[in-house]
């Protein structure tokens, strides 16, 4: 279980996060709904570790430990995966490189053995074909010159591969046609367990047709000011968000 409690959060001297309260329980796939610059995406990359965030306040607990004290890679190895707006290009090194790479970083902080080629390439090919990836994907340089919908799926496939417990979504619906959202969409949901726990980041109401959740939060001005059941999402995209502004005003 994820939980935060009363994040208050900096970048170069300017408060964006303002007191974020969360609870995300285990199995469940809760949404976070906000317009643009509201914070949603620094909330993400704090809770994956990525530097020049000042954390001012507040707590982030996952299954009771406080994740605020661990490194980026220690926080993957605990089980946290954020999948990145922007997904970084990787000349040089193809993706099928780079995923054994991220395997075995993982069964390394685990205290665990290499992966041998052979179960590599198992895991990868049962979990690719969900994911409509063919191997010659797999053998290009990671994301270098891929189409948005082969980015989204390449990450989902990391996810699929290193099966992490708590798993970020920052807009993977971005740039997306419908079909690869529905491919995206299928191997997200192939990935909901009891045991793992999921945040999907979104401006737009679409994705959460295909990727349903348990818990809708309305995120504006660096918090959250509204949560409720799958239906807020219909309410929001109905409404805009300038109802919600005037809650978080206030
Ligand atoms: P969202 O993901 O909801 O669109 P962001 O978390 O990306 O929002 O941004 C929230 C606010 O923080 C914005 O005003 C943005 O300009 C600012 N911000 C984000 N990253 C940086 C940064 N590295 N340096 C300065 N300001 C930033
Ligand atoms: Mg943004
Ligand atoms: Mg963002």
């Amino acid at each position: 279980m994820l939980e935060i409690r009363d994040l208050h959060v900096r970048i170069e001297e300017r408060e964006i996060l303002k007191g974020v309260n969360l609870v995300l329980p285990k199995g469940e796939v809760h949404a976070i709904m906000g317009r643009n610059g509201s914070g949603k995406s620094t909330l993400s990359y704090v809770l994956a570790g990525k530097e020049d965030y000042e954390v001012t306040s507040g707590e982030i607990l996952l299954d009771g430990e406080n994740i605020l004290e661990m490194e980026p890679d220690e926080r993957a190895a605990a089980g946290i995966f954020l999948a990145f707006q922007y997904p970084i290009e990787i000349p040089g090194v193809a993706t099928m490189t780079f995923l054994k790479a991220a395997m075995n970083a993982q069964r390394k902080a685990r205290g665990e053995g290499e992966l041998t080629t052979p179960e590599f390439m198992k895991a990868v090919k049962e979990a690719g074909s969900r994911l409509h990836i063919d191997s010659d994907m797999l053998k290009r340089a990671l994301n270098v010159g891929f189409s948005g919908g082969e980015k989204k799926r390449a990450e989902i496939l990391q996810m699929a591969l290193l099966q992490p417990k708590m798993c970020i979504l920052d807009e993977t619906d971005s740039g997306l046609d419908i079909d690869a959202l529905k491919v995206v969409s299928e191997g997200v949901n192939a990935l909901r367990s009891p045991e793992r726990s999921m945040l999907v980041i979104t401006h737009y109401q679409r994705l959460l047709n295909h990727i349903v959740p348990d818990v809708v939060h309305v995120f504006s001005d660096g918090r959250i000011v509204e949560s409720g059941g799958k239906e807020l999402a219909l309410e929001l995209e109905a409404k805009g968000y300038a109802d919600f502004d005037e809650n978080a005003a206030a």
